[in-house]
């Protein structure tokens, strides 16, 4: 049996949502998938017990701070990021691509790929393609990504083209260079052209008929307004083939998860949900709350009624609420539990709605009554990381 199959099990009537299964050496993936974000091999306060128990599937890991530290070869020594971290499920590494441009500083780019240093420790490193397929072997993901150039926003229309043109070869590269490792491992292509039209569609017909088996959409949700972002998958689904997965890098609040989905893609992967928790944003049915505010303090229920997760079926909202406001550490592993729940279950109704042939009715239903944060709070918190990131390193 080959090592990885995408089967489409059905098709919305009126939108481009599907739903089918992914097989992987490490399991099964239904799509739409959220994939929680293991940035240092770990989703940030949860084991891998707690990970299934919420009902994940695959997990993403990040190539560039696992190359950085602890070493792709040491996690080789260790038998590959599987056993390093005891997830035994899928998982997926991107290229670090995104990471050497908004987290290294430094950076040079030629036509062979990109140096840059280390943002923990000034130290100089080179990636290439080629490079990057030798580390993620070493890291052992079932799915794996190209390096590719992610044009920052704003940008202007010469470097969103320069970028896109030079991340195709460097993907042809890459598919090359993969040939000498694991066969077991699955290369997806990305597909890029910032927020041009006509590149993002000249990028998914380019990349699309390569022979990588599933697509990964880079360069959006990179602070654009979200209105942009959805406008260019209008431009880019189209042109990819129906049977490869495609994935929407980095992309995955509850919101964007359900409009997504109808736009054609299958897989996606966010910080967000783990990062807002740990911050006291908890999602529930009629948007995000903040678990700190004064409000829950006598709250006897649970964070959100009919809840299936650990957290809401033992705790109150009322000492959930307290946990954070003392700053206890059980507070975080609770609220990341939550969240990735409600992910996963939005995931699992989906793909009910899908199959039910009510995609469209779903999502209009769920986005009527979900108020997701303004454009204005989310600027707030990136703001807040970004400077939070720098005093970091
Ligand atoms: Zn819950």
């Amino acid at each position: 049996m080959p090592p990885f199959t995408f089967t489409i099990e059905a098709e919305c009537h009126n939108t481009w949502a599907r739903t089918g299964t992914i097989q992987t050496p490490h399991g099964t993936i239904q799509t739409p998938i959220f994939m929680p974000v293991g940035t240092q091999a770990s989703v940030k306060s949860v084991s891998p017990e707690e990970l299934r128990g919420v009902g994940a599937e695959i997990i993403l890991a990040n190539t560039y701070h696992l190359m950085l530290r602890p070493g792709s070869s040491l996690i080789a020594s260790f038998g590959g990021l599987h056993s390093f971290m005891h997830w035994d499920g899928p998982i997926l590494t991107d290229s670090g691509g995104f990471q050497v441009w908004s987290l290294g500083h430094l950076r040079k780019l030629n036509e062979d790929g990109v140096t840059f240093k280390s943002h923990l420790d000034g130290s100089l490193h080179t990636l290439t393609p080629e490079r990057v397929m030798e580390i993620e072997a070493e890291l052992g993901a079932d799915i794996i990504l190209p390096l590719d150039i992610c044009a920052p926003y704003p940008y202007s229309a010469a470097a969103a083209r320069s970028a896109m043109e030079n991340t195709h070869p460097w993907e042809e590269r890459a598919l090359r260079a993969k040939e000498r490792h694991r066969p077991e491992q699955t290369l997806f292509g990305i597909v890029q052209g910032a927020f041009e039209p006509d590149l993002r569609r000249e990028s998914a017909r380019t990349v699309g008929v390569l022979p990588f088996q599933g697509l990964s959409i880079g360069g959006l949700s990179v602070g654009e307004p979200k209105a942009i972002m959805w406008e260019m998958l209008k431009h880019v689904t189209p042109e990819l083939p129906r049977y490869k997965p495609r994935h929407l890098l980095g992309v995955g609040s509850p919101e964007d998860f359900v409009i997504g989905a109808g736009l054609g893609m299958d897989m996606f992967d966010c910080v967000l949900p783990t990062r807002v928790a740990r911050h006291g944003g908890l999602f529930t049915r009629y948007g995000r709350v903040n678990i700190r505010s004064a409000h829950f303090r006598t709250v006897q229920g649970p964070i959100e009624e009919g809840c299936d997760c650990y957290t809401c079926q033992h705790y109150s909202a009322g000492y959930v609420h307290h946990l954070l406001r003392a700053e206890e550490q059980l507070y975080s592993r609770l609220g990341t539990i939550h969240n990735i729940r409600f992910m996963l279950r939005l995931a699992e109704e989906l793909r009910a709605a899908i199959l039910a042939n009510t995609y469209p009715a779903f999502r209009d239903e769920f986005l009527a009554r979900y108020i997701p944060a303004s454009e204005e709070t989310r600027e707030t918190q990136r703001e807040k990381w970004k400077s939070a990131r720098t005093r970091q390193s």
